[in-house]
């Protein structure tokens, strides 16, 4: 089962904005008056009525649209949002993948033993509604392609269920495109090899299709045939990172100490910008040469650089050092963390 909440981002805003809700709205880059730069994210079903799409360039949509309600971004406010839905789908699902902050497979096999899974679907569209106050769709599958695109159809506010046994008709009429993994250039090159439709593909020669393709040919044919056999893989989410070093002689030289600190502070940062993360708590860890251990936390704005982190952790360090000790092991922790990346896309 793929859960997808609809036009998540406008939806958001929507909870917190009601009266947006009967006029076009967009969450993207500002329009400045038509000369912005940067694209539509998410825009309401009152939007998409005048040709609005996610995607397109966010003066494309001022043109058709001047008058509509524009938004920035808020993903802080969105991933609040979004982890209170992802709590409630988990909950349905003996396995489960978030795939993005408003999307997430969950395998429900057993769960639909000896009931209806429409009425199963319903249960899940109606707790995640109940608890967070936005509309999803779902779709259901023998396989996370079919789910995936089942899910399409059910938009917006919806449930769409193929079987098996339907799985490669339910497919066969659909333009390339339409096919998980086809993007708007790998649709361009199957067209120009005489490939529209999915079902066409389905029929095409797997050693030609590597040729073209290489590795990507062969699963684009399985998947053209409703075959995908990728699992749903829970993914943890990465909670904090942190880092420690013990000293070789125990200290309680303040220079040293706040030195270590730094370099503790710039390896987390390492860390930190890897992940495409933002961090909100900053931990110090102290341990003192008795095996006494101390945690001092502090929360500041949302932050990716080291000096928010290395200056929050010596002013902790500062505030909070038992003096009359000589410290053993000091610790640097960030968690809170929050993605700084936007939503993933398949190009
Ligand atoms: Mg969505």
């Amino acid at each position: 089962m793929l859960v997808d909440m609809d036009y998540f981002f406008v939806a958001c805003e929507e909870l917190r904005h009601p009266e947006i809700r009967n006029v076009p709205a967009i969450v993207g880059s500002d329009p400045k008056g038509g000369a912005g730069r940067g694209v539509v994210m998410t825009c309401n079903y009152n939007a998409r009525k005048y040709g609005i799409r996610s995607g397109m360039p966010i003066s494309a949509a001022y043109r058709i649209k001047p008058d509509a309600v524009y938004m920035k971004l808020d993903y802080e406010y969105y991933e609040k949002i979004s982890e209170k839905i992802m709590r409630t789908v988990k909950t349905f699902g003996d396995k489960f993948e978030q795939v993005s902050i408003d999307e997430a497979y969950i395998d429900v096999t057993k769960r639909v033993e000896g009931r209806p899974a429409l009425e199963y679907a319903e249960a899940v569209k109606k707790a995640v509604f109940e608890n967070a106050g936005i509309k999803c769709s779902i779709g259901i599958g023998p396989n996370k392609l079919i789910a995936k695109i089942a899910c399409e159809k059910a938009k917006p506010d919806g449930i769409k269920i193929v079987e098996e046994k339907d799985a490669k008709s339910f497919i066969e009429k659909m333009s390339v495109d339409e096919l998980y993994g086809v993007g708007r250039k790998t649709a361009e090159r199957l067209r120009a090899m005489g490939y529209e439709t999915v079902g066409q593909l389905a029929k095409a020669n797997i050693a030609k299709m590597v040729g073209e393709f290489g590795s990507m040919g062969a699963e684009l044919v399985r998947y053209a045939n409703g075959v995908d056999d990728s699992e749903i893989t829970e993914n943890y989410a990465v909670k904090s990172i942190g880092r420690e070093f013990t000293f070789e002689k125990d200290t309680d030289d303040m220079n040293e100490v706040e030195r270590e600190i730094g370099r503790l502070g710039n390896d987390v940062i390492e860390d930190v910008k890897k992940g495409g993360f933002t961090f909100k708590t900053v931990t110090l860890k102290l341990r003192y040469s008795d095996f006494t251990e101390h945690l001092h936390s502090r929360s500041i704005k949302a932050a990716s650089e080291a000096a928010a982190l290395i200056n929050t952790a010596k002013a902790l360090y500062n505030e909070n050092v038992d003096a009359e000790k000589k410290i053993r092991k000091v610790g640097v922790r960030v968690s809170n963390l929050a993605s700084s990346r936007g939503q993933k896309r398949i190009v």
